[in-house]
């Protein structure tokens, strides 16, 4: 057993009424572990089932050969960094070197708000939202299935997953809500300016 499945950084339902721990009990302990189990099995006895995860995710994202393993690889460090994204009585406001670094380069929260909530909503299919930086400079991107910010040379601060399987079972198809709910209920600003 190479890689395993992290802690969750708070109880599973401890984001009540905004994530059920119902989505939690797939979420984590289905989806999560099936993406750890999925890359122990495919990385059995090659080189890479002794690599960091990271330095999994960027060899095979060079190798098409290993779709598979950056597949599993990436969505077990996203989920990770997903629920890292998130906190009991989390939203609100960011402070301090963030929040005027959010000001100079989207002009003001609400505008860095609108879209994060745009890329979210219009990611088309499974994927995510992001908060990166690029250079110097912040930006909001979104990423189809397993692809992350770490093989664009960026650096992720926050990430909202929008799969269906991260909201289906508490919002059904209303994506916008449970973006917009993400983002004023549950998004972890500590987080995001400890990675910045
Ligand atoms: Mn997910």
């Amino acid at each position: 057993m190479t890689f395993t499945l992290p802690e969750l950084p708070y109880a599973p339902n401890a984001l009540e009424p905004h994530l059920s721990a119902n989505t939690f009990s797939f979420h984590y302990n289905k989806h999560h572990q099936a993406y750890v189990t999925n890359l122990n099995n495919l990385v059995k006895d090659t080189p890479l089932a002794s690599a960091s995860l990271e330095d999994v995710i960027k060899e095979s994202a060079k190798d098409q050969s290993k779709a598979g393993i950056f597949n599993n690889a990436a969505q077990v460090w996203n989920h990770t960094f997903y629920w890292n994204s998130m906190k009991p009585n989390g939203g609100g406001l960011p402070s301090g070197e963030l929040a005027k670094k959010i000001d100079k380069d989207f002009g003001s929260f609400d505008a860095f708000k609108e879209a994060f909530k745009q890329a979210g909503v219009t990611q088309f299919g499974s994927g995510w939202a992001w908060l990166v930086l690029e250079g110097d400079t912040l930006k909001v991107t979104k990423t189809p299935n397993a692809d992350l910010p770490m093989v664009h040379g960026q650096k992720a601060l926050l990430t909202c997953d929008v799969w269906e399987h991260a909201y289906y079972l508490d919002y059904q198809n209303r994506r916008p809500d449970y973006v917009a709910t993400f983002l004023d209920k549950l998004v972890n600003w500590d987080f995001a300016a400890k990675n910045l």
